[in-house]
């Protein structure tokens, strides 16, 4: 009994936290910084910070995750941390070489006040930044917003510093890809590429961290968006945000600047999530929905009616991010699954409205978001009143292992098993792929736990 002291009494907290359903901002301004080609992700603050963001992104993709950090000690931390990123600046262009460094922030830096405009223009005039290099930089202070507000800052802060338009539109769209693996964005390219549609992908972490084994080092790896593509975004005759809590940020930063009109979709997960996405492409880009998508439809449509006996009115709870939370509810609840329970560390006035909206004809139903939402609270719902499911990241475990409850690792950490980074969720194929994950834990438990004259051999 790991969480023995969870009591079913709730106690209205004003001020704490407990087992948050999020991590720090830096974490996911250093996840999308690793999307753009020949980037290396810095981060402005203490060498701890920095080994922290490094191994939450190691522990979950299992790949070695680069970074540098400004090393602040005792001197930086009272005068300011200038020196040190200056003399980084130097020392990464002079020893790593890479085409970009993406700094961001940390809580230390931002509560000193450094102003980073400042400190990299001086790096700058002091001839530290080699000709065609660039320093860009988001500010990520974690003690507001979360990992995915970090995602969204430094995305943002690509399309400020290299979207470009020459006021020739080109037939392309770009795909701002919300907080996923790479597994999905793979799945993405694909059905764009099988529509035949002319597209740029901003980041992209195929080929970064799922690159596959070839038994050499690469200091950056061979994916990721180019520069030049980054480029050309403010060329593109519109875009498409899948997330909005991800990338609504950029796709409004891009339409201000480079005049590029935008639609915002939900990450593609579950049918319904991927019909508009892949709706959406096909109006924007002018291409038509092909027969092989058209035939991986299908072949989800007839899985979720196979599998519709055993996931009939199961009661779900989930934690997670916004952007995955809301097009997975969904999914849940269009095979007649009941997400009785939904936090999220997250927090925004949007994820209640479509939360209320998805989940309005399932009464019993409790969502929350913010910093009060926390798996603390998750447990303490499932200890009112008990559910068939839990959905989301390796901090369930202790919830699963205490409840006797199956499980299905979804989200940001997974830290206690892999593949997630290979085996996609997105697009028609991954909502197969999770279906069948959540009901072969179903079925697994049921056959593990159930009397034996009720054990099942054909489903
Ligand atoms: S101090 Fe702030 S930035 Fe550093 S690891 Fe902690 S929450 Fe993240």
């Amino acid at each position: 009994m790991l969480l023995k002291h969870t009591t079913p009494k709730e106690i209205d907290r004003k001020a704490l936290t407990i087992n948050p359903a999020k991590t720090c901002q830096p974490v996911g301004a250093m996840y999308a910084a690793l999307g753009l080609h020949g980037c290396l992700p810095h981060s402005h603050g203490s060498q701890g910070c920095c080994s922290y963001h490094r191994s939450a992104l190691t522990r979950h993709f299992k790949e070695p995750v680069m970074a540098a950090t400004s090393s602040f000690t005792e001197g930086a931390s009272v005068f300011g941390g200038s020196a040190n990123l200056i003399q980084s600046i130097n020392t990464i262009f002079t020893v790593y070489n890479p085409e970009v460094i993406a700094v961001h922030t940390t809580c230390l830096s931002e509560t000193i006040g450094d102003d980073m405009t400042a400190i990299i223009s001086k790096a700058k005039d002091d001839g530290f930044i080699p000709e065609g290099k660039k320093v860009i930089f988001c500010n990520t202070p974690s003690y507001i917003g979360t990992h995915v507000t970090g995602y969204a800052n430094q995305v943002t802060s690509f399309v400020k510093n290299f979207s470009t338009s020459t006021l020739k539109k080109k037939n392309v769209v770009n795909l701002v890809a919300g907080w996923m693996e790479p597994s999905d964005m793979r799945e993405i390219k694909r059905l764009a590429k099988e529509m035949e549609a002319r597209t740029i992908l901003f980041p992209d972490f195929t080929d970064v961290l799922d690159a596959p084994m070839d038994g050499k080092f690469h200091m950056y790896p061979a994916g990721g968006t180019t520069i030049e593509e980054m480029t050309a975004t403010g060329d593109s005759k519109f875009t498409i945000g899948m997330g909005p809590y991800s990338t609504e940020d950029a796709c409004i930063a891009l339409e201000n600047k480079c005049k590029v009109k935008f639609d915002m979709v939900d990450i593609p997960i579950g049918l319904k999530a991927t019909d508009r996405f892949l709706m959406s492409l096909s109006r924007h880009a002018n291409v038509p929905v092909p027969d092989s998508i058209t035939a991986d439809r299908g072949r989800l449509v007839d899985l979720m009616a196979d599998s519709a006996t055993n996931l009939y009115g199961r009661r779900v709870a989930l934690w997670g991010d916004p952007d995955t939370l809301i097009p997975l509810c969904e999914f849940l609840v269009s095979m007649d699954m009941r997400p009785v329970y939904v936090v999220s560390g997250t927090s925004g006035k949007l994820f209640d409205v479509r939360m209320k909206e998805i989940l309005k004809d399932i009464p019993e139903a409790k969502f929350k978001s913010g910093e009060r939402a926390d798996m603390f609270l998750m447990h303490q719902w499932i200890k009112q009143e008990g559910v068939d499911l839990l959905i989301g990241n390796t901090y369930g475990k202790y919830i699963a292992r205490d409840e006797d409850t199956p499980f299905v690792r979804f989200g940001f950490p997974i830290a206690d098993r892999s593949g997630h980074n290979y085996l996609p969720k997105t697009g028609y194929n991954g909502a197969a792929h999770l279906t069948t994950q959540i009901l072969n834990a179903l079925l697994d438990h049921q056959d593990r736990t159930c009397p034996e004259e009720k054990v099942e051999f054909q489903l």
